[in-house]
């Protein structure tokens, strides 16, 4: 397969959890290809390995958890002898989560915000000397430089006098300008690649929107790669190029932004898609009912045979989805799904 312009190549990863009631297999076997300056939604219910994918992607994953089989590849691109640009393959899996070449990786090629900024941050050091912090860790500045780009990094995301909020503490500040602190984190670098792990959860509508903007913008300034992890579709539409839809620790369907609104083909798809609310429903003098998906994510430590969203699939074929797991095959040009609907096993 071409990997030109490819930037995040994770090939059948498999991350357990290893705990008293038994194993979590959180992500089972996810294969995703992220392409440099793309954005990649990331979406699916609460527990179906969105998040644990992206901590593997940091070798950030949690004890007692860890990653037990698969590829990471970052497609690195370095300066030549001539100021030509070329690409490197580091392995990321290879790597010790504390080893120096993770560190210099980690916060400086790839950053991540988090949901929740007040738990991302030290409550008791301001926000300048945390963006500060991460630039004299990865760049040879001296303070006051680091200062400066710090200040710079606060007025690229629309922070009001980033001057003196350079020196104000994370709960001097408001939900949706802790998070644009923590993106000016994120970026003081210049990563490759930004994960954004629901950055916009807890915030209210009119500052997700903002937020939302401010991404797009600082995308295209700076050329970077999203991973953007969410659960809502509504924002999938807003920022995602390709679409990956994750379910139980697997990618069941992924492709272009547009296929997966006009073509959805996985079931789990279709029915994240019917449980949208629709304006037109407002409208209608009729009203409906909300569609929700039956049944609940089934407990971690199952193992279900077959294709694991069989219980909860309207268009299951008894015999065949209980019994055997599909595999993710492209059954248009990038458009693959994991389904037997399309394609014997
Ligand atoms: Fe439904 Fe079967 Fe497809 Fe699974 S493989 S999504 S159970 S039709």
């Amino acid at each position: 397969m071409a990997t030109d312009n490819l930037l995040i190549e994770i090939k059948d990863l498999h991350t357990y959890f290893y705990l008293a009631e038994g194993v979590v297999r959180a992500v089972d076997g996810v294969d995703l290809r992220i392409k440099r300056g793309q954005t990649m939604g990331i979406v699916g219910e609460s527990g179906c390995g969105k998040s644990v994918t992206a901590l593997s992607l940091m070798q950030l994953v949690p004890p007692p958890g860890r990653i037990e089989s698969g590829e990471i590849l970052f497609y690195r691109a370095v300066r030549g002898n001539n100021a030509s640009t070329m690409t490197e393959v580091v392995k990321i899996t290879d790597l010790k989560p504390n080893s120096k070449e993770m560190r210099s990786i980690r916060g400086n090629q790839i950053s991540m915000v988090f949901q929740e900024p007040m738990t991302a941050m030290s409550p008791v050091r301001t926000i300048g000397a945390q963006i500060m912090e991460v630039i004299m860790l990865h760049q040879e500045v001296d303070r006051a430089e680091a200062r400066r780009r710090a200040i710079d990094m606060l007025a690229r995301v629309n922070l009001p006098n980033p001057a003196q909020a350079i020196d104000r503490y994370p709960f001097e500040l408001s939900g949706g300008m802790r998070q644009r602190a923590l993106i000016a984190m994120a970026l003081s670098c210049h990563p490759s690649l930004l994960i954004a792990d629901e950055p916009t959860t807890a915030l209210d509508v009119t500052t997700e929107a903002q937020i939302l903007e401010l991404m797009r913008t600082l995308q295209n300034d700076l050329g970077m790669a999203i991973m953007y992890i969410t659960h809502n579709m509504g924002v999938i539409a807003e920022m995602a190029d390709e679409v990956a839809v994750m379910y139980l620790g697997r990618v069941v369907e992924q492709t272009d932004v547009q296929s997966l609104f006009f073509n959805p083909l996985h079931p789990y798809t279709r029915a994240l898609l019917k449980s949208i609310p629709q304006l037109s429903d407002a409208t209608a003098k009729k009203r409906r009912r909300l569609e929700v998906i039956k049944g609940m994510v089934p407990d971690p430590y199952s193992i279900l045979k077959g294709c694991t969203f069989h219980p909860r699939c309207e268009e299951m074929i008894p015999g065949v989805c209980d019994q055997v797991l599909p595999m993710l095959i492209e059954v248009e040009p990038n458009h693959s799904v994991r389904c037997h609907l399309y394609g014997t096993p």
